[in-house]
């Protein structure tokens, strides 16, 4: 009897020591979207009045409040700051690396990354980007080159690797110079090519390569503008149908890859809808780890992009130039906190403000009036941002630096920081709180995949 009770002590024991494991793994980066543009978006959500967002909550705030949250380090082997090939690659593989390395370690080395783990564990892997799939994201899972800009070796190494789901711009990555014969090579891998929104949609088969744009795909701002685009949302619904048929599971890395482009920009409006963008491919991708509930979602950054944050503003320059050295005065009655007026303001804009300008100077010279600029700029925004008093008006640089400053918009940089990022884990898997490096990632990943062997170990079982 008392050993009855022990076995059963024992077994109870065991059980309950055994973390959950998940089938599938869900990898969503948003590319350069550090804790800021997260909290901006999310703010936005809450405090304006998007009619998609009947209850001012955006989907990533519902997905984190249902989620474990870490935060963690990106810095590379020599350099605190990262570039998007260095992070994937560290994120990818485990190892220190270096930017612009693509699945290579510090020393130059290719190093096994989480892809060809899980195929050799007998699972689908898939990419899918809405900027292009050659990207240093996407490529940083697929391939090792030295460099990020072997965009036609990435793109080679790409089918090579079996992927079962490839889907974003780049398509002349495929298709040209060298890798002319690419799209017939993979063709005949089995691969089903799809080109456009529809073909997409209906598309069939175990293997899916999807091109949308010779190099990257538009800006979701301009979604309307290119409708035979498909959006991240919609790629996130082929690349699940395709890559869920197998039944020993997948891994799917996600990446919204504009968010980091909008950021570089620091066009608040752009940024604001890559952001939205993520957000309504969220709920796609938490119904079916809700349906299929061995499934891990990671929503993470390769790095901190721009740093958007509002600012308060003097009003009365006079009293701005009197101020003391603990800045007493800057909390007088005449200074401007930003009204929440300006979250609805970002959602009014329709077009990338760098584009815009692009087509400002396509304009014949005689064209190129302050009040062309002018005109143009208040058409893509959505409002009037009075330019008239800067000195050259048709200068680029400068109006958006008015614009920034009319809204109360203040960016840190055009380029990356070093800044700690968050990373969330949505599914109930052991090993994503606290403070962490990147190269940690794909050890906790195989972990919570339950890959605590090699795959030759569990042959031999
Ligand atoms: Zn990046």
């Amino acid at each position: 009897m008392k050993k009855w009770v022990l076995v059963l002590f024992v077994c109870v024991f065991a059980f309950s020591a055994q973390a959950k494991t998940a089938k599938n793994l869900i990898w969503v980066i948003g590319d350069g979207m550090g804790p800021s543009a997260m909290g901006f978006f999310m703010e936005a959500i809450r405090n304006s009045h998007n009619p998609a967002y009947p209850d001012k909550q955006s989907y990533l705030e519902k997905f984190i409040n249902a989620s474990d949250v870490g935060l963690y380090f990106n810095n590379t082997h020599v350099s605190i700051v990262t570039d998007s090939a260095g992070s994937a690659t560290q994120m990818s593989t485990g190892q220190f690396s270096l930017p612009d390395y693509i699945g290579q370690d510090y020393s130059g080395l290719d190093v096994k990354n989480i892809m060809e783990e899980a195929q050799a564990r007998g699972l689908s892997v898939g990419v899918i980007s809405d900027a292009y799939v050659t990207d240093a994201t996407p490529a940083g899972f697929l391939s090792h080159v030295r460099s990020r800009k072997q965009k036609y070796d990435i793109a080679r190494q790409m089918i090579d690797s079996g992927a079962d789901v490839i889907l974003g711009g780049g398509l002349k990555y495929f298709s040209k110079g060298e890798n002319k014969k690419l799209l017939k090579e993979a063709k005949k891998k089995g691969y089903t090519i799809v080109k456009n929104k529809k073909q997409l949609a209906s598309a069939k088969g175990k293997k899916l390569l999807g091109l949308f744009a010779d190099e990257a795909m538009p800006f979701y701002i301009e979604k309307d503008l290119n409708p035979n685009v498909p959006t991240l949302k919609d790629m996130a619904q082929a690349a699940l149908r395709v890559l869920s048929q197998n039944e020993k599971g997948f891994v799917l890395m996600v990446e919204a890859g504009k968010i980091d482009w909008a950021l570089h920009e620091n066009d608040g409006g752009a940024s604001y809808y890559e952001m939205l963008g993520l957000d309504e491919t969220l709920p796609v991708l938490t119904a079916f780890a809700d349906k299929n509930e061995d499934t891990l979602i990671y929503l993470n950054a390769d790095h901190e992009t721009g740093v958007p944050a509002f600012s308060y503003r003097h009003l009365d320059e006079d009293q701005v130039k009197h101020k003391n050295a603990q800045g007493e005065m800057l909390y007088g009655g005449n200074t401007d906190y930003i009204d929440y007026k300006e979250f609805d303001n970002l959602a009014k804009q329709n077009r990338v403000l760098f584009y815009v300008n692009e087509d400002f100077k396509k304009l014949p010279k005689e064209k190129q009036t302050p009040a062309a600029m002018q005109a143009m700029m208040d058409k893509a925004l959505g409002y009037h941002i009075d330019l008239s008093s800067l000195q050259d008006p048709t200068d680029y640089e400068a109006v958006k630096q008015r614009i920034n400053q009319a809204k109360g918009l203040s960016w840190n940089t055009g380029a990356h920081t070093s800044g700690m990022l968050i990373g969330v884990a949505y599914g109930g898997y052991d090993g994503f709180t606290g403070v962490y490096h990147n190269t940690q990632l794909k050890d906790k990943m195989s972990r919570a995949l339950g890959w605590t062997q090699l795959p030759s170990e569990e042959d031999e079982d």
